[in-house]
């Protein structure tokens, strides 16, 4: 197809406003472009492939250096230009057409520029900029002044279509009369719209059906949405819940098969940059697997900050020496591909592939039936210095680049709260002669309302010693029940807050959590009710 005629097409889908209108558009000229699969990226402002790290690595100023060379004009008032018009594919037009040398061989096709940008992105080096002008200056010197336009924008990434990839999925569907699950499933284990509009084409349904995940070709991760303690179990449609530690780092797809890579979420190619995880990775798996997981620094004290693991990855200098500097660890916690594609395998199969295939580098995780379950886990990623959890539908498949309810992330614990012991409870059996339960309480204009009661946290020797220094603040007692002179403040985890009509301060902490005593804290120094009121506002106000 001719790049010009490409052009016409794009600026008639750029036009139209309605999704179906343009789905429609599309369709049509995948359907008349012989070149489908370069069309396909074309109209998404892709050049490569998704699953291809190739960048062009033009900027706007070269672009505007080329469109001047191009059109005899020179570049700051190109720029000047697209100050004014905000699109520099206007401009490029424009100049085209205005300038001393009027763009304009119609001979230009779409895989003639790809061709030509390839050329582009691969040259690299001394005096490659200067190169790189002219190659471009060259591409807009053979474009007429509609496909200067396209040509502008495709370069930098911004095609202003309007299409998407759903676009393009529905398109391809609607242009070769094909089952759109089919192409969806085809975009997700290729990622690569271009392949499978021309698969679409060439074999129908069947050939869709067979396309399927290669080695050395990353997919887009799988990604979580977010959840409440209250809602968990409901949300992920399930009884059971695989509850993986998340871990606070970068995520990495490592594809094991003659050679090790390793590709970033955004699927760039991270392997030169850490040949420590591909060490890891080599000593503890065997090879044709595709492995998702994280990768976290560590220090002699756990695992560093997020921001640690960022001076290792895309390094291309210094590499052997920041690897002593910055250690890494790698905790594996999916696979995708075990001699073949094993995306549709329900979770559970995969951990148990998972726990045959790595051993040292394997994230941890349990399978738990009840909410209390989840926390347990929390609590010790969180004493071991890890980010939370990730609770996951055991019976869900692998799906790629989706955002469904199928792995969920639990939001961090909020912080603590330091609230004033006004009451308590004696135990019971073994504990009946201890304080086993503290009724908390937070601070009012004229005195303290109640928000919970905590228990949980509390050793065994804890116990012993708060209940003589609480002996002493008895004030009355009715059975079992004590009411204490508000003295001692207790700083208090939590889940949730809640409405609550139990407590007079109209509110309820939901799995409150003994963190320890205030003694720096008089009760007068607690949390106020004003300050639960805030933050039960605050989390409704995110949708918890
Ligand atoms: P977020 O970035 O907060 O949406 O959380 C999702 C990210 O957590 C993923 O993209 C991973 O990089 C990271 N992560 C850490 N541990 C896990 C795990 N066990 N399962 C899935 N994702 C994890």
């Amino acid at each position: 197809m001719r790049f010009d005629e490409f052009a016409k097409r794009a600026a008639r889908v750029e036009s139209l406003s309605g999704d179906h209108e343009k789905t429609e558009e599309v369709a049509g000229l995948l359907r008349e472009a012989d070149a489908t699969p370069v069309v396909a990226r074309f109209v998404q402002g892709r050049v490569f492939p998704a699953w291809d790290d190739t960048k062009l690595d033009v900027g706007p100023s070269l672009v505007y250096d080329a469109v001047a060379l191009a059109g005899g004009t020179d570049a700051d008032e190109v720029e000047r230009r697209v100050a004014e018009r905000g699109d520099v594919g206007e401009v490029a037009a424009e100049v085209g057409t205005g300038g001393q040398q009027t763009f304009g061989s119609t001979e230009q096709t779409v895989e003639g520029v790809q061709e030509a940008l390839r050329g582009i992105a691969e040259g690299s080096g001394e005096g490659s900029e200067e190169k790189k002008k002219r190659e471009l200056a060259n591409l807009f010197m053979d474009a007429s002044s509609a496909s200067a336009k396209y040509l502008a924008r495709l370069v930098l990434g911004e095609m202003r279509l309007g299409v998407g990839e759903g676009t393009v999925r529905d398109a391809v569907a609607e242009a070769f009369g094909v089952d759109v699950t089919l192409v969806e499933r085809g975009i997700m284990v290729t990622n690569d719209t271009g392949e499978v509009a021309e698969v679409a084409r060439d074999g129908g349904d069947e050939a869709l059906a067979d396309l399927e995940m290669r080695l050395g070709r990353p997919v887009k991760p799988m990604l979580a949405q977010s959840s409440t303690t209250e809602n968990l179990f409901a949300d992920l449609g399930a009884d059971e819940a695989v509850v993986g530690w998340k871990y606070d780092g970068a995520r990495l797809q490592i594809h094991v098969g003659d050679e090790t890579r390793l590709f970033s979420r955004s699927l760039e190619d991270l392997t030169d940059s850490l040949p420590d995880v591909v060490e890891k990775v080599e000593e503890d798996t065997e090879e044709d697997v595709i492995l998702d997981a994280e990768v976290v620094a560590v220090g002699d004290d756990g695992p560093l900050p997020f921001q640690d693991v960022l001076r290792r990855i895309r390094r291309k200098y210094r590499v052997e020496e920041m690897r002593d500097e910055v250690g890494l660890e790698v905790h594996v916690f999916d696979v995708l591909y075990d001699d073949g594609a094993v995306i549709d395998e329900p979770l559970s199969e995969r951990r148990d592939r998972l726990s045959r295939l790595v051993d040292g580098i394997r994230g941890r995780s349990a399978v738990v039936s009840d909410i209390d379950g989840v926390l347990e886990e929390r609590r010790a990623a969180l004493d071991a210095g890890h980010e939370g959890v990730m609770v996951k539908n055991p019976g869900s498949a692998y799906t790629p680049g989706s955002r469904g309810g199928d792995w969920l992330k639990l939001k961090p614990e909020p912080e603590t709260l330091d609230l004033a012991v006004t009451g308590g409870e004696w135990g019971e059996g073994r504990r009946a002669s201890f304080v086993g339960s503290y009724l908390l309480s937070a601070r009012t204009d004229d005195g303290y309302a109640t928000v919970g009661k905590v228990a949980t946290g509390i050793t065994d020797e804890r116990l012993e010693s708060l209940t003589s220094r609480f002996k002493e603040l008895i004030i009355a007692e009715d059975g079992k029940e004590i009411e204490f002179a508000p003295e001692v403040v207790f700083e208090v985890g939590y889940e949730e807050i809640q409405r609550s009509p139990v407590y007079s301060s109209g509110y309820a902490l939901r799995f409150p959590r003994f963190v320890g005593v205030r003694d720096d804290k008089a009760p007068e120094d607690s949390d106020s009710v004003e300050k639960i009121e805030r933050l039960y506002a605050q989390d409704e106000g995110d949708g918890r």
